[in-house]
C-alpha cells in the first residue's frame, strides 16, 4: 500500500540514473586508501530496498537499454559493479536476487579469479575477484557479465595499437568464462576520448560507461553512460533521492 502512494507522487523521469558501485563489503579500517568505494552489505540492502520502496526497478545495462532507446517506459534505474570483485557475487547477489533486480558486473579478462593488482601502486587492499565458476554462478542468477579490458589501464594514455587490444581481446575471454555474450563495455578509470570511443564501437560493444555524474537522457550517446557513484557513507535515502533528481 504505502508502494502505491509513493509511486502516486512520484512521476517516471525521462533521466535515468545508473548507479555505479564496487565493492560490497564492511569497509576496511579508518586511512585505508580507497575506503570510500566499499559499500557495507547491510548499507547496500538499504539503498536497494528503499528504491524498491519506490517503485523502483533495478536494471543491467543490458536490460535497461530498451528504457535508453525510448522503447519502454517506466521507473528503472541501471545497476552496475567495477571490476568483478567476489564480494559482488557473495553480498550483493542475494539481496538482488530477492528483490528481483538484475545487475552488471564488468571483469577485468588478465585477472579472472585473481585479484586488483591495478589497486597495488596506491596501496588500495587487495581483494578476490571472481572464477570462472563464480562468473557463470553470476550470469546463471540472471546479471549481466561486462568487460572493463585486459588489465585496467588508463585507456587514453595507451597508444592506437595498445587500446585496441585492450578493448577487443578482453570480450572473448570474458565470454568464455562467464558463458555469455558480452555487449556492454566500462573504461577504466573513466579513461576515454573519441578515438578510444570509436575503437570500443568497433569492437561490436553496445554501450560504455563512464565515471561522468549525471543521469542518462533517452537518445543520449551511448558509448559515454554517465554513471552517480555510490559512497561507503551514502544512506539509502540518499542514493534513493540522487536517483529522483
Ligand atoms: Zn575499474
Amino acid at each position: 500500500m504505502m508502494d502505491k502512494k509513493n509511486n502516486e507522487l512520484i512521476k517516471p523521469s525521462s533521466a535515468i540514473p545508473i548507479l555505479l558501485y564496487h565493492k560490497i563489503e564492511p569497509p576496511a579500517p579508518t586511512g585505508t586508501p580507497s575506503r570510500s568505494l566499499s559499500v557495507h552489505p547491510k548499507r547496500f540492502e538499504s539503498q536497494m530496498r528503499w528504491l524498491k520502496a519506490f517503485g523502483y526497478q533495478g536494471l543491467s545495462i543490458c536490460d535497461l537499454m530498451p528504457y535508453l532507446e525510448g522503447k519502454k517506459a517506466g521507473r528503472v534505474f541501471g545497476l552496475t559493479f567495477d571490476d568483478g570483485y567476489r564480494n559482488v557475487l557473495q553480498n550483493a547477489a542475494p539481496i538482488l536476487g530477492d528483490l528481483g533486480f538484475t545487475a552488471t558486473n564488468y571483469f577485468v579478462s588478465g585477472q579472472i579469479g585473481g585479484y586488483n593488482q591495478w589497486d597495488v601502486p596506491r596501496k588500495i587492499p587487495k581483494l578476490p575477484l571472481m572464477t570462472e565458476l563464480e562468473m557463470r554462478e553470476w550470469v546463471d542468477n540472471g546479471h549481466e557479465a561486462g568487460a572493463h579490458t585486459i588489465s585496467h589501464p588508463v585507456l587514453a594514455d595507451l597508444s592506437h595499437e595498445a587500446a585496441q587490444q585492450e578493448i577487443t581481446d578482453c570480450k572473448k575471454v570474458i565470454e568464455d568464462a562467464a558463458g555469455a555474450p558480452v555487449k556492454a563495455f566500462c573504461y577504466p578509470h573513466g579513461s576515454h576520448n573519441t578515438n578510444i570511443r570509436t575503437l570500443v564501437e568497433n569492437a561490436e560493444y553496445t554501450s560504455a560507461t563512464t565515471t561522468k555524474k549525471s543521469h542518462v537522457r533517452t537518445g543520449d550517446e551511448r558509448f559515454s553512460l554517465p554513471r552517480i557513484t555510490v559512497r561507503r557513507t551514502d544512506p539509502g535515502l540518499k542514493v534513493l533521492f540522487r536517483c529522483l533528481i
